[in-house]
């Protein structure tokens, strides 16, 4: 589902060329939920933002869904995003739209009518379970809140893949583990592949089926967690 060749960032700065990522293999499968770990500054941002091409990768070729993203014009480019939705820590909410709208918006772009967007909308919002919660802003609302609403947003043009970053790193153990747990949902219900970048090995361990280790820009390993333990 999703296929990195090769890919790299080096980003130019005050001091200098400065490598973010070296280059990278990396396939998923479709159904996947992936994880991707390291500390702060080892380049998992940069990475999966280079997924869907928010950030430009120096050298190689992006894959999704059997598409070469590297090689679309600007508006192949912007139909192809649709089908990869994405979140974020802070959950990047419109704060003068309400809920439902925070979720409309995502489906502006969409041919559906006026009728199938509101009724999209509503499933979505049922499936995050905050149907109550439409027409309140996101100042109302807790920050597991703006995370589901943000998920609504993210699924509403019923992408294959979903880029999370770090997605529950603003929140407490209990939200964290709801919002896994819906991640989770979203995952088998729609076979929605999931990407996730985290620090945080808990949510690793939680919801991952594989993870890539990120150290200083380098991918040193790809763990494969359904794999059953050995014995010795
Ligand atoms: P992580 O997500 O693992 O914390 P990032 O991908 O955000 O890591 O950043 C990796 C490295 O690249 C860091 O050293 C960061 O300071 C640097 N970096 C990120 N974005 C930029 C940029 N736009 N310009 C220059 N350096 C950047
Ligand atoms: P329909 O096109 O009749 O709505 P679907 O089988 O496409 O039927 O969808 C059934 C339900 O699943 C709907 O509630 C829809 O919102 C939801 N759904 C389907 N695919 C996705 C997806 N990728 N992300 C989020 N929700 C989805």
């Amino acid at each position: 589902m999703i296929k990195l060749e090769n890919v790299s960032k080096i980003y130019q700065t005050a001091n200098g060329p400065f490598q973010a990522v070296a280059p990278v293999h990396l396939s998923i499968e479709k159904g996947d939920i992936f994880g991707i770990i390291g500390s702060s500054g080892a380049g998992k941002s940069t990475l999966l933002r280079m997924v869907n091409l928010l950030e430009r990768p120096t050298s190689g070729k992006v894959f999704v869904d059997g598409q070469e993203l590297t090689s679309l014009s600007p508006k192949e480019l912007r139909l192809a995003r649709r089908s990869i939705g994405m979140i974020f820590q802070q959950f990047h909410l419109f704060s003068n739209r309400t809920a439902a709208e925070n979720v409309e918006f995502a489906l502006e772009i969409s041919k559906l009518s006026k009728m199938e967007r509101r009724k999209r909308v509503k499933e979505l919002l049922h499936l995050v379970g905050l149907e109550d919660k439409a027409s309140v802003y996101p100042s109302q609302l807790s920050g597991g809140q703006k995370q589901r609403i943000a998920i609504a947003r993210a699924l509403a043009n019923r992408p294959k893949v979903l880029l999370c970053d770090e997605p529950t790193s603003a929140l407490d153990l209990q939200t964290t583990r709801s919002v896994l747990s819906l991640l989770r949902k979203i995952n088998q219900a729609y076979q929605v592949t999931i990407l996730l970048v985290t620090h945080e090995i808990e949510v690793v361990r939680e919801i991952c089926d594989k993870v890539a280790v990120l150290e200083n820009g380098h991918l040193v390993e790809v763990l494969n967690l359904s794999d059953p333990p050995v014995s010795v």
